[in-house]
């Protein structure tokens, strides 16, 4: 398991925020888990064990107004789950993927980003809030565009 420094720490999505997302898309496209790994659900940052159920929605991770906000696609298991429990330890949902990862001062601005492989997850967060202005950071699947966390900075 890869840790990353307590001067920062992975902030999922909230867990409200993702009970309202199920509760709120009755529509959504709901999966059987049927290939593992393959359906990252971003609150509990596991990948789904297969014949669990996921729900694929739309997630805007932004708290501030800029001209990056965006959402983006997540898979939630489609039952409540739990945020992980070590918001330093970087789960294999992450180190295993290739990664866009998206640097951001306070008022949502990017201020740095790199396109890595999740093995060099770590090492770009340690590149990235070296720099003053990074507030904090987004890290996207590379290739299907997937919000997966925010990083932040310890206060
Ligand atoms: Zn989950």
């Amino acid at each position: 398991m890869t840790t990353i420094t307590t001067a920062y720490r992975l902030q999922p999505i909230d867990p409200g925020e993702a009970d309202r997302l199920r509760a709120t898309n009755p529509d959504a496209p709901v999966y059987t888990v049927d290939a593992y790994p393959g359906y990252p659900c971003r609150q509990c940052l596991r990948d789904a064990a297969l014949g669990e159920e996921v729900v694929l929605v739309s997630h805007d991770p932004f708290t501030a107004d800029s001209p990056y906000r965006s959402a983006s696609p997540i898979f939630l298991h489609r039952a409540p789950c739990d945020p992980p429990q070590d918001p330093h330890a970087l789960p294999t949902q992450l180190t295993g993927r290739q990664l866009s990862v998206r640097a951001f001062d306070g008022d949502a601005m990017m201020t740095d980003a790199a396109v890595i492989a999740g093995t060099d997850l770590a090492a770009t967060l340690d590149r990235f809030f070296a720099q003053e202005a990074c507030d904090h950071v987004h890290v996207h699947n590379a290739s299907r565009g997937c919000w997966a966390t925010r990083v932040d900075r310890a206060r």
